[in-house]
């Protein structure tokens, strides 16, 4: 039986996921229209095509592309809120902690107090409207180095927002050695930010090591090559760090060869923990729902470990108590009602 649809109407967190790599064709079409210099086609039809994910080099065509596109702060507002209404109600998600990378708009020109109040105008109105509570991570940019660092710490300390929770590191990490970012994310995590880096994603299992070890990261963005190294897996179950595991996107940008191939299974048999997630979904050619599906034919779950993949990003998520709280207690009444829909006897 498919679990297709069980998966489409659970409700859902996630964490792991990019502002501007969320954009789908129908919210380019509108930036597009905005900017006709841009070169964009904002016909939807040609714009899918354009979306349609070829390799990796065209996903970075895409998303250069979308990115000239985001000019101005109503810019900003407007996919933001646009990204969350397709969250709520196109992946059945609650809550998502959307990673976003406020120095490639301040470099084009948007100040970081009008960015600012752009994504904090969009998440309220979000919340109010689509019922999704959103909160932010963001992250260094790291082919652009220590001045997108210092930069990026700087609009998180002195352009605060109460919804701002993390401190991420995305970007290559071939030749972006984790190190240098030692000091920022010190800095970040005293002033009561969470650690979240990408790591292991391109590089080798050290990536992951250093990002626990000099960055403090608590969770950690893909970790595929953890599968690697038994010693860093037991760390890693160990020490609660957890994985913010985003299949599509591995295969899509050869992290993995195969989905046959992932890790996840791995991952889950060490004991570490798991969330499942979506990266930039359009660009990807997925969405969160397919992800979950993904997912669960990987580990051969059920409803009620569908269920518990959806539990564990909630658990491992920076939400408020209770917003984690409610979201949990859905989930169970959800799950429940499946259970018995299909004769299950109840607890
Ligand atoms: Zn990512």
């Amino acid at each position: 039986m498919s679990l297709a649809p069980f998966i489409a109407g659970l409700p859902k967190a996630e964490l792991h996921v990019h502002h501007v790599g969320s954009a789908s064709p129908r919210i380019v079409s509108e930036l597009a229209a905005r900017h006709p210099d841009a070169g964009v086609p904002s016909d939807l039809e040609r714009l899918r095509e354009f979306f349609t994910f070829r390799d990796f080099a065209h996903f970075i065509e895409v998303y250069l592309a979308v990115v000239d596109l985001v000019r101005t702060p109503e810019d900003v507002r407007l996919l933001t809120y646009e990204v969350a209404r397709e969250m709520a109600q196109g992946q059945n998600l609650r809550y998502a902690e959307l990673t976003c990378t406020p120095y490639t708009s301040v470099v084009r020109g948007i100040a970081i107090e009008a960015y600012t109040e752009a994504i904090e105008d969009a998440r309220v109105a979000a919340e109010r409207d689509f019922g999704i509570v959103l909160q932010w991570i963001y992250d260094i940019p790291g082919e652009s180095g220590i001045p997108a660092a210092d930069a990026t710490l700087a609009y998180a300390l002195e352009h605060r927002t109460d919804a701002l929770v993390g401190f991420g590191l995305g970007g290559p990490e071939i030749g972006v050695p984790r190190a240098q970012f030692e000091p920022h994310f010190s800095t970040a995590r005293a002033s009561g930010l969470r650690s979240v880096p990408h790591a292991g994603e391109t590089t080798g299992p050290e990536t992951i090591w250093e990002s626990v070890r000099l960055l403090g990261a608590e969770r950690i963005g893909h970790g595929c090559s953890a599968a690697q190294d038994p010693e860093l897996l037991a760390h890693l179950a160990e020490a609660g760090v957890v994985l913010e595991v985003c299949p599509t996107s591995n295969v899509a940008t050869r992290a993995v060869d195969r989905i046959e191939d992932h890790p996840l299974r791995t991952f889950v048999e060490a004991g570490v923990t798991v969330t499942i997630n979506s990266d930039d979904p359009p660009m990807f050619a997925t969405t969160l729902n397919n992800d979950y599906d993904v997912a669960a034919s990987l580990l051969d779950l059920d409803e009620r470990g569908v269920a518990d993949l959806a539990r564990a990003a909630v658990d491992a998520s920076f939400a408020p108590a209770e917003v984690k709280a409610r979201i949990s207690a859905e989930i169970e009444a959800y799950a429940a009602d499946a259970g018995r829909a299909h004769g299950r006897p109840t607890p």
